[in-house]
């Protein structure tokens, strides 16, 4: 797989943007609540409120704790810079709105996150931003439409619930033909498993709430890049204010620190587990790049260092089997969620495409039986043996 010359992603996970937290001696970064930072004299007040010197001025702008989880994640995703947000969606909406202004244009797919195809949708059309959503494996087709023109290329990979896999490179050149920029949604792949700014992206993002802080209990969002377009984006949040709490950015920040270890347990047992259903005769469909029958398998490989923690699977029978099938399950939560230590499962219906109505989801060409499975960190085999007992009971 490429980038695997990438210094230690461990030690990153645990070291990066924390090696000089100095307040009190503490060794755990403080959670600072304070919304404003006071200054004696007003001359080093004003050269910090210009940026002139470093230092914080108001909360809804910057924060120490905050500034910490937004290193630590650049560090990861190899950027020059990165700024935060309260939520994913933030992070997606305020990056869409800084770079789009009416009668641009944006490309992108139609497997993007249910939320995101929202955007896409029902708000930048009001805005005079015309958006044009390819099918997601048709490369040609994406870069006949890129080369239309177009300001943005957005993607998302792998996508979810169908794991469907973009070449980053491939449609990073076709943008950057037309001098638009490259947005990339990381979520699912997490930066242990790939980093779409060494593929040629212009930017990368991710819903800090899944993977990246790993633990179900707190919200944030992230935007990597350039400084010069990390600086906009970073206007325009604190402007219209989508700024991470510090006490939500403390919790991201210490399920970082095992962020590393987690993916790995995580790749492990995706692989084995759609393996597991891949040769199940209840199963009919298992979606999960890393299987060698995937038909973007070779694609998967080169672009990621692992196949990611999430898979899905639709079952014979219909919806019906997955309401039966689903209560049986012992180690997993059912919930809108995906990325945590737990196994968590859904069915697009109430989960990623919750935003969508059916008609969306079939012309998305999202199976009615299909159950999104985020893979925890649990034995793999007593997931599997789980899922054995759903299936026989
Ligand atoms: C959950 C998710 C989002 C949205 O993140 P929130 O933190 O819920 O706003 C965006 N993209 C992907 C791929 C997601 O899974």
């Amino acid at each position: 797989m490429s980038q695997s010359e990438h210094p230690s992603f461990s030690t990153l996970s645990v070291w990066a943007g924390e090696e000089s937290s100095s307040w009190q001696r503490a060794t755990q970064v403080p959670v600072v609540h304070s919304v404003s930072f006071g200054y004696e004299d007003i001359e080093t007040w004003q050269e910090v409120a210009l940026g002139q010197q470093t230092g914080h001025i108001y909360g809804r702008n910057t924060n120490p704790t905050v500034a910490v989880f937004e290193e630590k994640v650049r560090q990861l995703e190899g950027a020059e810079a990165a700024t935060s947000f309260a939520t994913g969606m933030a992070a997606i909406s305020n990056t869409l709105f800084t770079l789009l202004s009416p009668g641009n244009r944006v490309v992108s797919v139609k497997d993007t996150y249910g939320g995101t195809n929202k955007i896409f949708l029902e708000f930048l059309p009001r805005f005079q931003i015309e958006v044009g959503l390819c099918d997601t494996t048709d490369f040609g087709a994406i870069e006949m439409a890129i080369a239309q023109g177009c300001q943005v290329v957005y993607l998302e990979t792998p996508t979810n619930p169908t794991l469907k896999v973009l070449d980053i490179a491939r449609l990073a050149q076709a943008a950057h033909r037309v001098g638009a920029l490259v947005v990339v949604d990381n979520t699912i792949a997490t930066p242990i498993n790939q980093n779409p700014l060494a593929l040629g992206a212009d930017l990368v993002l991710h819903s800090a709430t899944k993977f990246l802080g790993g633990h179900a209990d707190a919200l944030g969002g992230v935007v990597c890049g350039p400084k010069q377009l990390i600086e906009r984006i970073y206007h325009y949040r604190e402007i219209t204010g989508a700024t991470l709490d510090p006490m939500a950015a403390y919790l991201l920040l210490r399920g970082m620190k095992t962020l590393q270890l987690r993916i790995r347990q995580q790749n492990e047992s995706a692989l084995r587990i759609a393996r597991y259903l891949q040769a199940h005769p209840k199963v009919s469909q298992v979606f999960y790049p890393g299987l060698e029958t995937n038909e973007q398998y070779e694609l998967a490989r080169e672009q990621m260092r692992g196949f990611g923690g999430m898979l899905s699977f639709a079952l014979q029978g219909g919806f019906e089997a997955v309401r039966a099938f689903l209560p049986r399950l012992r180690y997993a939560h059912r919930a809108a969620n995906l990325g945590a230590v737990e196994t968590i499962v859904g069915v697009p219906a109430t989960t990623s495409h919750v935003e969508s109505t059916q008609q969306e989801r079939e012309a998305m060409g999202i199976p009615e039986s299909l159950i999104r499975y985020s893979v925890g960190i649990e034995d793999t085999d007593d997931l599997i043996a789980d899922l054995e007992q759903a299936f026989t009971e």
